[in-house]
């Protein structure tokens, strides 16, 4: 037995280090479905209090929609729980067929492949497809996910500051020689809600011969006119070689990804791709579900309006109270506290005021860029919005932070 104490003192005193630095995470433990309205129990040991939620990733209400949960039901008694195989020895269904064309169809691409999960997605896909030859040159917000993707592809990888297109130019000059180049960027970023500038992304690729591969985890299913996405706001549909993205979020929220793109691509991931060949196939009733949504968000938006409503209104609200808002127009809407433990103290204040929010502080943002991420959902009927909406006005309040610029904020807190 090599577990000595020696051995646990090691990690004790890392874990120790994580405690004292404040950024220990601790799991709040939920009792209900996933919905606007949950029941938590926090601290452990404390009673089941119902809360308005406001950071969940259920963008459409779909997490527990009595149709889609009543598809789960019908997968279960068609088709059993497990497949017990990966997709290429025994695990592909024509259910797992039909959701990859309907993605296709919905996404406006070539082909799709799912994965478990859009992590598994992009940890397959660059090293799918590149060698030593080639280059991924990545936004600089980009989700951890493709970081590791881009860890584990032999291709050289490089970088461009945020959404700068200047910089990425000079980057594509810089690599002109490579025989493939890819622009990798999020469709969304999750932690500012700001959307990537794909049409002029598209153009430099164009002007310089690069594929674009876009991760639109946060916005497929209720982005652009009729919700595919980003590249249909940026009216560059078509034009993406590559989109990787997440069934576990807007899209019913259980899990699963897919790569959907050039016809050839998918088919490199379908031979080569190491999550898809090694890593156990999406379970029927998630995918009989998963059709299901894509059924609801084909035939209607209903849900993407309302969506729609309740950012607007949340977004008026906070910004008429006098909070610093990150602007833009997706549902994640970062209410600006600059300071870590300020983040802290201001979402325990509000979890007491029958809030769930959480605080982000470094390094899942900036250092210096504290806040509290909300995240607004089709799910949320006006008298949650308001009830939430004066939580964040009385706690503002109680911290002196309404009306304020950024600066009077970091002159009482610190940054
Ligand atoms: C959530 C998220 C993922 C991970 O998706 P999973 O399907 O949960 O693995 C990947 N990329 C981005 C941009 C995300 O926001």
């Amino acid at each position: 037995m090599a577990y000595r104490d020696q051995e646990r003192q090691l990690f004790k005193t890392e874990l120790d280090l994580i405690q004292q630095a404040g950024i220990f995470k601790e799991e709040r433990i939920i009792h209900t479905p996933q919905d606007s309205e949950i029941g938590v129990v926090f601290p452990a040991g404390s009673s089941r209090k119902p809360v308005i939620n406001m950071c969940s990733n259920n963008y459409l209400g779909l997490s527990s929609h009595p149709e889609v949960v009543e598809a789960a039901h019908i997968g279960l008694d068609q088709r059993g729980y497990g497949m017990s195989s990966v997709r290429f020895i025994c695990g592909t269904q024509d259910i797992h067929k039909q959701l990859e064309n309907k993605l296709t169809e919905f996404l406006g691409t070539e082909d799709t492949i799912l994965f478990p999960s859009c992590m598994d997605a992009n940890a397959g896909v660059f090293e799918a497809l590149l060698n030593e030859e080639d280059v991924m040159i990545a936004d600089r917000l980009v989700h951890a996910s493709i970081v590791d993707g881009m860890r584990l592809a032999k291709a050289q990888t490089d970088t461009f500051k945020h959404s700068d297109m200047k910089h990425l130019e000079k980057k594509l000059q810089l690599h002109q020689d490579k025989r493939l180049k890819v622009i990798i960027t999020d469709g969304a970023f999750s932690m500012d809600g700001d959307l990537a500038k794909l049409d002029q992304i598209v153009e430099l690729a164009e002007k310089h011969h690069a594929l674009v591969c876009v991760d639109d985890s946060h916005a497929t299913g209720f982005i652009g006119k009729t919700r595919r996405g980003t590249h249909e706001h940026f009216n560059v549909m078509g034009k993406i070689d590559i989109i990787t993205t997440t069934l576990g979020k807007a899209l019913g929220g259980a899990s699963g990804g897919c790569v959907s793109g050039r016809r050839e691509i998918v088919e490199m991931c379908r031979q080569k791709a190491r999550p898809y060949l090694f890593s156990n196939t999406i379970a029927p009733v998630i995918v009989y579900a998963a059709n299901q949504v894509m059924d609801i968000i084909s035939s209607t938006t209903e849900k993407r309006d309302k969506l729609g409503k309740n950012t607007s209104f949340w977004r008026r609200g906070l910004s008429k109270a006098g909070f610093i808002i990150k602007e833009g127009e997706t549902p994640i809407v970062p209410v600006m506290l600059f300071n870590a433990r300020l983040s802290q103290d201001f979402a325990i204040d509000l979890y007491d005021e029958g809030i769930y929010a959480i605080g982000f502080f470094f390094p899942v943002v900036p250092r210096g860029q504290a806040r509290i991420r909300t995240q607004i959902s089709a799910s949320h009927q006006m008298s949650h919005l308001e009830k939430a909406l004066d939580a964040f006005i009385k706690v503002g309040k109680k911290y002196d932070i309404l009306n304020k610029t950024k600066q009077d904020v970091i002159d009482i807190y610190g940054d």
